[in-house]
């Protein structure tokens, strides 16, 4: 029997499916097919919640004695954007000037062809590995990612599974494959400010009280002092204001009230919990200062609210791990990966409540954009370099 062990042919399967998130579009089904000949028992749980889409994920594993390995990812894909605009159609998987095109190419139908390819390659050259695979695969980490890998986690933890070290294979080099390892990442948090004031008449503004007056202090304290430096890991924390609105079509009315959005992104300096109390205490602080409101006795009006579920920072410390898959690309590609805690969220951040995990894929240039490719030669790269680690890290 042929095994998937050709990379750009999993992908160009992968890619004819346009699994736009919340679809399957036939996505999961194409992976079960490319499993079950390795001899992985494939099971395909749907999630819903009201409000929400119905999800169908899927949990595929291939049980032996010894540790056991989790890759963790996603086969939805954002929308394809103007279909006009690609230089080949976005659900074609065509090759041109030794680049596949396609929606997921590389965020991350592409890390998962590789993957599986990588398995394959390892089971005809050694057989099975000496111990368990497992590959938990959302159709919703491009969603609200409510029914998807918390989801799937859980219901994969409640029948006894537990896994000793886990890769996600988003897209993590920022040029060239070999660049970067995430070994973690920030936490981050969204809240939003509001000062309440009294309407009035600009011209009489002792008779009102100007909220945007109080804001601008709020705000002020938000961004200042910085509030941290960094740490050996991690970059600053940052807090950025991403709204200012007040909605007030008038120039003679000083309005009621206006509202400040804000998110931050924090190191392991801080935790959800205690970057909330630095805010209220700046807030609290702040609504004391007179600057921009002369005259006024009693402290600025506001309150605050989070918005959503804060998401938490985390690093990863697990030697074999980390070592295991930075051996690997040194290896294949002759370069020394940096291992960083930087840019978005992940699903990482679920995974770590259950076991060690990093994250390594393909490039990441043009994920999301229109004409998403990856250059054939990466596909072969990042098998070889997965076939590696499965390799040395079951070893
Ligand atoms: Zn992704």
């Amino acid at each position: 029997m042929k095994l998937p062990d050709d990379p750009a042919e999993n992908l160009a399967t992968l890619i004819r499916c346009p699994s736009v998130t919340p679809a399957e579009g036939g996505a999961l089904s194409v992976l079960a097919a490319m499993l079950r000949p390795l001899g992985f028992s494939v099971e395909r749980p749907s999630f819903s919640e009201s409000g929400t889409p119905d999800i169908e994920n899927l949990y595929a594993r291939l049980s032996g004695n010894g540790p056991h390995l989790m890759f963790a990812g996603h086969t939805d894909v954002v929308p394809a954007g103007d279909d006009s605009a690609w230089t080949q159609p976005p659900f074609s998987g065509e090759i041109r000037n030794g680049e596949m095109y396609g929606r997921g190419a590389v965020d991350m139908k592409g890390g998962i062809a590789c993957f599986v390819a990588a398995l394959a390659r390892h089971i005809e050259k050694h057989g099975n590995p000496k111990g368990s695979v497992s590959l938990l695969i959302t159709g919703d980490e491009e969603g609200p990612a409510i029914n998807g890998t918390v989801k799937l986690l859980d219901w994969a933890a409640s029948r006894g599974e537990k896994w000793d070290a886990a890769i996600v294979g988003e897209p993590t080099n920022p040029d060239a494959l070999g660049d970067m390892i995430k070994i973690g990442r920030r936490g981050s948090l969204s809240g939003s400010v509001t000062v309440h004031g009294r309407q009035g008449h600009v011209a009489y503004p002792h008779l009102a009280d100007n909220p945007v007056r109080g804001l601008m202090t709020l705000v002020d304290a938000l961004i200042e002092p910085p509030f941290d430096a960094g740490t050996a890991d991690f970059q600053p924390t940052n807090l950025e204001i991403t709204s200012i609105d007040v909605g007030n079509p008038a120039v003679n009315v000083i309005p009621a009230k206006a509202t400040a959005t804000f998110n931050i992104r924090f190191n392991d300096t801080w935790t959800a919990e205690t970057v909330q109390a630095e805010i209220h205490n700046r807030l609290d602080t702040a609504s004391r200062r007179k600057k921009y409101r002369k005259g006024r006795r009693e402290p600025i009006e506001y309150d605050l609210a989070w918005r959503d579920r804060p998401s938490h920072v985390f690093l990863t410390r697990d030697d074999k791990l980390i070592e295991t898959l930075s051996g690997s690309v040194r290896a294949v590609t002759g370069r020394t990966p940096a291992l960083s805690t930087s840019g978005g969220t992940s699903d990482a951040r679920f995974i770590k409540d259950f076991c060690p995990v990093v994250e390594f894929g393909l490039v990441g240039k043009t994920m999301h954009m229109v004409d998403e490719r990856v250059a054939v030669t990466d596909l072969e790269t990042l098998t070889q370099i997965y076939s590696r680690f499965i390799k040395d890290w079951f070893g």
